[in-house]
């Protein structure tokens, strides 16, 4: 059975080809049309139809090269059912090297949008009409925030959705979050439609981080693999499943001051255990950035700069915290994780 053609920005995308589409976003202020790209591998036999998106957060760009490596990889040609591949979503905050729209709102928080609001709620609701209300399954491309730089984690609904969860275990990095919605967000309007949608945060905004990209590639391939829209490869053995997060906690600073970092990245830590000092250029009023509780850090700043409050160092709890630790070191050691 060949499955249907379909109609996409307009363009009709017959089964078993491949084509690029720029969806109209909206025009920048001197009419300069700026446009959404995609590209569509509709394969000739029916399957899931996947949504892999990058930068919906401008500046977020590990996720743009992990669209690229994934559209390089040969196994796409046995493709079944269609991929729709976004490798930059939030155009404006993109070439702004921004996580924001031009007008300061958030992209991920105007779904479902409206064809008359303002340009967020417009942007989102083109993708939602021609891009998100197809998908059967999504995967979100994300970072850290400006300065802040996440051990790779997938975040979803894992409770709700026995699908989604065996997605996020397939995916195959160490750390998984159970992640509450946050409104407006991609995620929350596709799985409120019932969509399963990961979640994948890696890395640092601003930066390609060959530790988060890397991984990235091989857990969507593994997705693909796990709901039958790549061919299983028998000689690769799947990955041990994740332990996951009992919840999640950031230690922050106490006072205005110069961090020096003590944890790095993936580290388990101990409750009481200091992580980094905060202190006056001399060093003379100092004080301890401490773990509320023990875990393993899965993400923190870079930037030595914090004002009193700032939320510095990332800890994940856990039941299973000696699995975690080695599933963690493991990871770190093969892909080449700062503080490995
Ligand atoms: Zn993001």
């Amino acid at each position: 059975m060949v499955q249907a053609a379909f109609t996409l920005g307009g363009e009709l995308i017959e089964p078993g080809t491949r084509r690029q589409v720029d969806l109209p976003a909206a025009k920048l202020y001197t009419h300069a049309p700026l446009h959404i790209p995609v590209e569509i591998v509709h394969g000739r036999q029916p399957g899931p139809i996947l949504l892999v998106c990058g930068a919906i957060h401008g500046d977020e760009l590990n996720g743009v090269e992990i669209v690229r490596r994934l559209l390089k990889l040969p196994a796409l040609s046995r493709l079944r059912g269609t991929l729709i591949a976004v490798p930059v979503v939030n155009v404006f905050g993109f070439v702004q090297q921004s996580r924001y729209l031009p007008d300061r709102r958030d992209l991920n928080r105007c779904f479902p949008g409206s064809e008359s609001g303002s340009l967020g709620s417009r942007i989102a609701a083109l993708l939602r009409e021609e891009l998100v209300d197809r998908a059967t399954h999504i995967i979100d491309l994300h970072t850290g925030a400006i300065h802040r730089t996440n051990l790779p984690q997938i975040r979803s609904q894992l409770r709700r959705n026995a699908e989604t969860q065996a997605m996020a275990e397939a995916f195959g990095v160490p750390v998984i979050l159970n992640a509450e919605l946050r409104e407006g967000s991609l995620r929350e309007y596709a799985q409120n439609r019932g969509v399963p949608v990961l979640t994948y945060e890696a890395g640092e905004a601003l930066r390609f981080d060959e530790w988060a990209i890397a991984p990235g590639v091989r857990g969507i391939r593994r997705v693909m693999r796990l709901i039958g829209m790549l061919p299983a490869d028998g000689r690769r053995r799947t990955p041990p499943a994740a332990e996951v997060a009992n919840g999640s906690s950031w230690a922050r600073a106490p006072i205005d001051g110069i961090l020096r970092p003590r944890a790095r990245l993936g580290a388990r830590v101990a409750k009481g255990e200091v992580l980094g000092v905060v202190a006056d250029p001399f060093g003379h009023d100092e004080a301890q950035v401490v773990a509320s509780a023990d875990g393993i850090v899965i993400g923190m700043s870079n930037l030595p700069l914090a004002n009193e409050g700032e939320a510095l160092f990332h800890v994940a709890r856990y039941e299973e915290i000696d699995e975690v630790e080695s599933a963690v070191e493991s990871f770190q050691s093969r892909f080449d994780t700062p503080g490995a």
